[in-house]
């Protein structure tokens, strides 16, 4: 695959300059999972950072994210590339640490338009729209809001007025994924190399709109075949891929909860009347699952709670704590390597090598 078909240009072959005279070669990365990564530099590969990036990296933020153009260096032919530098970024969403569990990180880099989605249904809400666009501004992308299930709007283009008066300047655009309708006026934004993402609250109707784009290439171009550690074949999520139409498409599960870290009360704005019954749970940490003394399950039997709803709070939930374990583990590995570190140097500390002591 030609490297233009991921948005390499003129303008970042030129910036490659010295890098190539280094000898490397331009990659963009494609999925990022756990400081394991995949890049594209006319194939897919794994790679990682080289020891001494990892030695000058000043913080989280300065590490590869999915949509970063990195300068590799290649081993032999089947080990992972090395990523020697990361290109300066024209646009970076971070996702803020939560607490002080993490630090900051970038869940993706080199997004020219962003699509804000929201849905003309019951959950419309001005405020949500106005936060993803800052969001959108904040990473130097373009926004463009794109109001979607239009065919459930009672009044079209009244809420279209609206919309256009809470962020002047900013397109909005109304289709129905479900009906294919509109979705034709994204192609503006959708040009040949331009990298695009979608932010929204889970349920607005993303993967609907991401499948509509990515039309019959779907499983072709979403699903990648590769081997696990122990030789088995498995399939794994590419993260930001190629759209029939030229464009690229990043859709990492960062940027699908993006807003709920930036503002932590979103799941509360969102579904407060399950969030009000989870309080009253036996159990504090109940998943609603089949915990005794559940609430939520409760009200869903007695049917007081819609099932539409609980299924779209379900969906959010899981993809919450999948990024909750994804950064529990980056962590975990932190902190093995730290006590790692402590331990070598204790090894060879001559007092303790003295006494014999071992560690
Ligand atoms: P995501 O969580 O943002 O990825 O949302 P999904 O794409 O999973 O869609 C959530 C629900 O909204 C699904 O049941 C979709 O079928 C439905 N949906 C998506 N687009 C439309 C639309 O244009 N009109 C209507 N009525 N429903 C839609
Ligand atoms: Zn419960």
């Amino acid at each position: 695959m030609n490297l233009t078909h991921l948005g390499w240009n003129s303008r970042l072959e030129q910036r490659f300059e010295p890098h190539r005279l280094d000898g490397l070669a331009p990659a963009r990365v494609v999925r990022e999972d756990r400081d394991r990564y995949r890049v594209n530099d006319g194939a897919e590969r794994p790679a990682e950072v080289s020891g001494r990036f990892r030695h000058e990296a000043q913080s989280r933020t300065d590490y590869p994210a999915v949509g970063d153009w990195v300068a590799v260096r290649s081993s032999d032919a089947d080990g992972p590339v090395t990523i020697v530098a990361v290109l300066p970024r024209s646009s970076t969403f971070i996702r803020h640490a939560v607490g002080d569990a993490t630090e900051p990180q970038v869940v993706a880099a080199n997004v020219d338009t962003v699509f804000v989605v929201a849905g003309l249904d019951a959950d419309y809400n001005p405020r949500r729209i106005e936060r993803y666009v800052t969001a959108a501004w904040e990473s130097g992308a373009q926004p463009v809001i794109v109001l979607n299930k239009s065919d459930l709007a009672e009044d079209l283009e009244t809420r279209i007025a609206e919309t256009e008066l809470l962020a002047p300047g900013v397109p909005v655009v109304a289709v129905s994924a479900r009906e294919a309708l509109g979705l034709d006026a994204l192609g503006a934004w959708l040009t040949p190399g331009s990298t695009v993402a979608l932010l929204g609250m889970s349920g607005v109707g993303k993967s609907t709109i991401v499948n509509a784009l990515l039309g019959e290439e779907r499983l072709a171009t979403n699903e990648v075949r590769a081997w696990d550690s122990r030789g088995r074949h498995t399939t794994t999520h590419r993260e930001l891929v190629p759209l029939p139409c030229g464009a690229v498409l990043i859709d990492t599960p960062g940027m699908r909860v993006l807003q709920l870290w930036t503002d932590e009360s979103a799941l509360e704005d969102t579904f407060p009347e399950i969030e009000m019954l989870a309080r009253e749970c036996r159990f504090r940490d109940c998943r609603h699952q089949s915990e005794p003394g559940c609430a939520v399950l409760a009200a869903e039997s007695a049917g007081t709670l819609e099932p539409e709803r609980l299924a779209s709070w379900r969906k959010l939930q899981r993809e919450l704590r999948w990024l909750a374990g994804k950064q529990d583990q980056r962590v975990r590995l932190e902190e093995q390597a730290r006590w790692r570190a402590i331990h070598n140097s204790m090894k060879s500390h001559p007092k303790l090598k003295a006494r014999g002591e071992r560690w």
